[in-house]
């Protein structure tokens, strides 16, 4: 059953949607009947498997290759939708990663990777998604995927929070830039979330706690919470909405060291 009538048989690129919150909101956009586009960097199995799962559901879904950082690759994205779709609606710039260091012993070659694939990622996609809805004058959708951590400082991941930090003004910024051409940008910010990226941390049970007590609903995120808010950005019942960014956090921005009178 479909939720949001006005999403029915339009056309998503989502960029890291092999896996985990990219993935849910693939499979998401597909019960809506959207067609999606999947990207994937390696993982061409998770990507073929929610092709698979889409269709089976009689959806429409293709998967393709490219890394997010090279803009030839952003291109192939388009064009994928354009080829097998016929054109492209909804931009949800998703893929992410981030590595732990020290900031005073990070590799130049680690921090301009978190930042190529965080942030200049973000601009190549915002960029070819503007490009097609100018050219073509139609109306767009760019969802970012950007973290608490636009917000709170991280110590040890530097690079990580820098690139967070520049998606939120970048979403702001190109929010109020595109926003007279009938061009939204908004982002989500999900806190800790139990996908592959923390799949390390949250098997650690002591670590698993840790993170619970830092969230004041005392309970680790699922993608579908992320995605169940990706839908709602994505369509008409948000139509007055543009540069915000949506926490999808359980509480985690509000300071919980805070809680019960505490400070
Ligand atoms: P994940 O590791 O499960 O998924 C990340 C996806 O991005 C993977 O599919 C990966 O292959 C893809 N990716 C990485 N580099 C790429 C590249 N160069 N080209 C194409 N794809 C690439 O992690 P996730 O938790 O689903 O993360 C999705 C987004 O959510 C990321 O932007 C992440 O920073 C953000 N986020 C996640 C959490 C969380 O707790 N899980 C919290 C805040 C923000």
């Amino acid at each position: 059953m479909t939720m949001f009538k006005d999403l029915n048989h339009k056309v998503a690129v989502i960029t890291g949607g092999s896996k985990g919150i990219g993935n849910a909101i693939a499979l998401r956009f597909a019960e809506e009947e959207m067609d999606v586009v999947i990207n994937y960097n390696s993982d061409a199995k998770g990507a073929d498997d929610a092709v698979k799962a889409i269709e089976q559901h009689g959806g429409r879904a293709v998967a393709v290759q490219a890394d997010i950082s090279k803009e030839e690759d952003v291109k192939k994205l388009l064009d994928a939708a354009v080829d097998n779709f016929g054109g492209m609606d909804v931009w949800v710039n998703n893929a992410g990663m981030e590595i732990q260091e020290p900031t005073h012993k990070v590799p130049l070659k680690d921090w301009n990777k978190v930042i190529d694939i965080n942030l200049t990622g973000v601009f190549l996609g915002t960029k070819a998604a503007l490009n097609y809805w100018l050219d073509n004058d139609k109306p767009g959708n760019i969802i970012n995927m950007s973290s608490v951590h636009e917000r709170i400082p991280w110590p040890t991941f530097a690079s990580y929070a820098s690139a967070k930090g520049g998606v939120k003004l970048f979403t702001e910024t190109t929010a109020m830039e595109y926003a007279p051409k009938n061009i939204r940008v908004n982002a989500i910010g999900p806190g800790a979330i139990n996908t592959p990226i923390n799949a390390k941390k949250f098997a650690d049970p002591e670590q698993y706690k840790i993170t619970q007590s830092m969230i004041p609903m005392l309970k680790i995120g699922e993608p579908e919470d992320v995605s169940d808010a990706a839908v709602w950005l994505a369509s008409n019942q948000s139509k007055y909405v543009t540069g915000i960014t949506l926490f999808v956090d359980g509480g985690m921005t509000l300071y919980s060291n805070f809680q019960g009178g505490r400070g």
